[in-house]
């Protein structure tokens, strides 16, 4: 068995890539063309005509050369054919030869049959046995019309032999068809269980890879909150002490300093906010907060921010805004975002682009039976290569970054506008020429407010100076810089905080008495904020609650939900400016205002 194995895989019979059809004709063509020899030889033993030997040595050189070129698969349909039609051809001489009707013809047939079933696919078969059976009529009523053609034997005891010859060569022919059948099968079958064997295992370490991938992502989101926090701190205790320091009484050259200080170090905050914007955008933790939006009302004050950034850098630059008719009012809509995306988008136009204008633009488009809000920034400017727009989108990528080195970006803006709009499930897109100008837009599908929505969200908020003042609010914080900052900015608002430095001594103080607002950091000694909401919000004698809003040097969307689930009202991540605080006490007084 193991040397008929090697003999097989020496013809070419273990060619795994090839597929088993290919082997068996190859196998079968070899056998039968070796077989036709001996057959040959005991057919001029028997006296047979010499005719049916030429036409027998005929058959095996085709097969032969069948057996040659099978190794090409390209042409494997074509040999079967081949195969075939040579053998319904030869096998009318041969009819007549064997005795026709009552000769020894029939095992060829059956053989034919076998082999057939064999290679032809599912799908020619009944094409193929119809074509046998066609075959076998045509050749029956030609020896009818013509039987003066069929060979008569010598004697009776030649016609039993060449009978006996004919069914132990087909006999023989099926056996060896039917191991090589049986071989092919194991092998395959043998290939196959290897193959899902190499599967699972693949699939098993790509699992773990996946594992590591995202603990080594985890790890950097972790590692970027930790530095964030890090360097957040003492940026809070920089842009709040430069805020105050520019409110008081300065000389113009501290004045000068003082606009250096507040410059540098929103530079530096913009940084470090883009780089944790993209860590979270990459790690899909940026969840969306959609609310209804007054739509023109947001594009009027982009339409404000981009004026302002144009003055701003001194260029020449004319700005237009065209909103189509068809955009509706109010939409449901992550705004902070948007305004990110849009704020950006603007920013680089105005920085890449030195004449010209600029033109922003919004309109209703309808994609897939989806209403889309596009909105587009074009520009006039210096443009990008076709074969950097990908590029761009990508982190860290700037085109000439050496020339841009003056510029505050770090080439983090478009892979977040990207990721931003690719978490809205928009679309975005960059057309441009270079020397010509670009277009950048975005689309996010079109969510309309309803009445119910924006009577619910969009309720006016108190921004009356006296509201402040007389608001009693709480402030929390160990850190003694961060207090005296944090109070002296409230002091600015017209607000004196009750101050303390604990959980337990916030929980104590709200106890005694009423706060309509509570600024509570998270991080601090005995009990922390968190500890001190949970226990503020358990305790049925505080009625009203406070609104309390967490301070926090962690901003991270996990930190602010751990906040919320504690039952905190709101978050602001520092470093805290005096407007983000007004903002946000504002909001705060508003949401009071509205509970009863
Ligand atoms: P940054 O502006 O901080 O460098 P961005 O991700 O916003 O990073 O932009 C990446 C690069 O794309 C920029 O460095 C600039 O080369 C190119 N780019 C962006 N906007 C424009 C524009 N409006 N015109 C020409 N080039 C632009």
């Amino acid at each position: 068995m193991n040397k008929l194995k090697r003999l097989l895989n020496n013809l070419g019979f273990s060619d795994q890539d090839s597929p088993v059809e290919n082997r068996l004709l190859r196998i079968i063509s070899l056998i039968v063309s070796v077989l036709l020899l001996p057959i040959i030889v005991a057919n001029h033993l028997l006296g047979l005509p010499t005719e049916l030997n030429i036409i027998l040595v005929l058959m095996s050189a085709i097969y032969a050369t069948i057996f040659y070129f099978s190794y090409n698969r390209e042409i494997t349909l074509r040999l079967k054919l081949w195969f075939f039609g040579v053998g319904y051809v030869s096998m009318i001489p041969l009819w007549f030869l064997n005795g026709g009707m009552m000769g020894s013809i029939y095992p060829f047939y059956f053989v034919m049959f076998f082999i057939g079933s064999i290679l032809f696919e599912a799908k020619h078969q009944i094409v193929f046995v119809m074509g046998l059976v066609v075959h076998l009529a045509l050749i029956i009523s030609l020896e009818l019309m013509f039987p003066e053609f069929v060979f008569e034997y010598d004697s009776i005891e030649n016609k039993k032999l060449d009978m006996i010859v004919t069914i132990v060569a087909a006999f023989f022919t099926l056996s060896v068809l039917l191991v090589v059948f049986r071989l092919a099968y194991e092998r395959d079958r043998l290939k196959l269980v290897k193959t899902q064997q190499v599967l699972d295992k693949s699939n098993i370490m790509l699992k773990e890879a996946k594992e590591v991938a995202v603990n080594a992502s985890q790890a950097k989101s972790n590692f970027l909150a930790q530095m964030s926090h890090e360097l957040r701190t003492p940026l809070n205790t920089i842009t709040g002490a430069s805020d105050l320091l520019a409110k008081s009484e300065l000389n113009t050259e501290q004045q000068e300093l003082v606009k250096l200080m507040r410059e540098s170090s929103s530079v530096l905050l913009n940084i470090i906010s883009d780089i944790l914007d993209l860590s979270k955008v990459e790690a899909s933790k940026v969840e969306l907060f959609e609310a209804p939006v007054d739509v023109i009302e947001l594009f009027d004050n982009m339409a404000k921010f981009a004026r302002f950034k144009i003055s701003e850098s001194n260029k020449v630059l004319d700005f237009n805004m065209e909103l189509s008719e068809d955009l509706p009012r109010f939409m449901k809509l992550d705004e902070v975002r948007v305004r990110q995306i849009i704020v950006n988008l603007i920013s680089n136009s105005i920085k890449y682009t030195d004449k010209g204008g600029i033109i922003l633009k919004s309109e209703v488009i309808k994609r897939n039976e989806q209403d889309y809000l596009r909105t587009s920034v074009i520009d006039t400017g210096i443009g990008i290569k076709q074969d950097l727009i990908d590029k761009i989108q990508q982190p860290f990528y700037q085109v000439n970054a050496s020339s841009t080195t003056n510029s505050t970006g770090v080439g983090l803006g478009l892979a977040i506008c990207k990721g931003l709009v690719d978490l809205m499930e928009g679309e975005f897109g960059i057309e441009s020429s270079i020397n010509q100008g670009s277009t950048f837009n975005f689309s996010i599908p079109l969510k309309v407010a309803t009445q119910r929505e924006i009577k619910k969200n969009m309720l006016p908020i108190p921004n009356e100076s006296s509201v402040l003042e007389s608001t009693r609010i709480l402030l929390a914080e160990d850190n003694q810089v961060n207090q005296f900052i944090l109070s002296k900015i409230l002091m600015t608002m017209g607000i004196e905080p009750t101050m303390v430095s604990n959980g337990e001594e916030a929980y104590a103080a709200v106890k005694k008495e009423h706060f309509d607002i509570v600024l509570m950091d998270v991080q601090m000694p005995k009990m922390n904020g968190l500890e001190a909401t949970r226990a503020i919000i358990a305790d049925d004698e505080i009625y009203p609650k406070p609104h309390i809003i967490a301070i926090t040097a962690n901003a991270l969307k996990e930190d602010e939900r751990d906040c919320m689930d504690a039952g905190m009202n709101d978050f602001i991540s520092k470093p805290v400016s005096y407007d983000k605080l007004r903002e946000r006490i504002r909001h705060g007084l508003g949401t009071i205002a509205t509970r009863f």
